[in-house]
């Protein structure tokens, strides 16, 4: 498998409960490295556009506003097919349905507090690297 890089939020919930740590550990314990990370508050236009593929859903305000209700962590992990491992590690959208053991199950509240956002394919992980870190690349070599 290939090594890449994928984008990692620690979303404002997970951040304000204290665990950036904990979740971070989760990542370099299943063998991911952070090769990138910095903490900021996301203003509504940033936002808008990270999330703009869900601008026509429901709940898009809902979605907007928690992630701007407070700081956020965002990294860059690389590993080993570190698209699929992160989401593996995430857990389900919903925390209800999320597998135990998981970063859902364990730290999120609700499927709108849900701790963590993953990039969910590969194309979506180019986007979204270099919407956060401008001139990083997605591939790891
Ligand atoms: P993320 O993109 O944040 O990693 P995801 O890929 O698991 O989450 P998406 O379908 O991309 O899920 O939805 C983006 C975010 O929108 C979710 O994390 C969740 O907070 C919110 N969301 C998704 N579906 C719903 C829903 N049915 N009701 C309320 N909020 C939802
Ligand atoms: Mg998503």
């Amino acid at each position: 498998m290939a090594i890449e890089r994928t984008l990692s939020i620690i979303k404002p919930d997970a951040v304000a409960k204290n665990v950036i740590g904990q979740i971070v550990a989760r990542f370099e314990g299943a063998g991911l490295k952070v090769a990138a990370a910095k903490l900021v508050h996301l203003s509504r236009a940033e936002a808008e556009q990270f999330y703009a593929v869900h601008a026509a859903r429901p709940f898009f305000k809902d979605l907007v506003d928690f992630m701007v209700s407070g700081p956020v962590f965002i990294q860059v992990l690389e590993g080993e097919g570190a698209i699929q491992k992160n989401r593996d590690l995430m857990g389900a959208t919903d925390p209800k349905k999320a597998a135990p053991g998981t970063i859902r199950a364990d730290f999120a509240e609700s499927i709108d507090a849900n701790a963590v956002h993953g990039s969910d394919a590969p194309e979506t992980a180019a986007v979204e690297v270099s919407f956060f870190f401008p001139g990083m690349n997605v591939y790891a070599r």
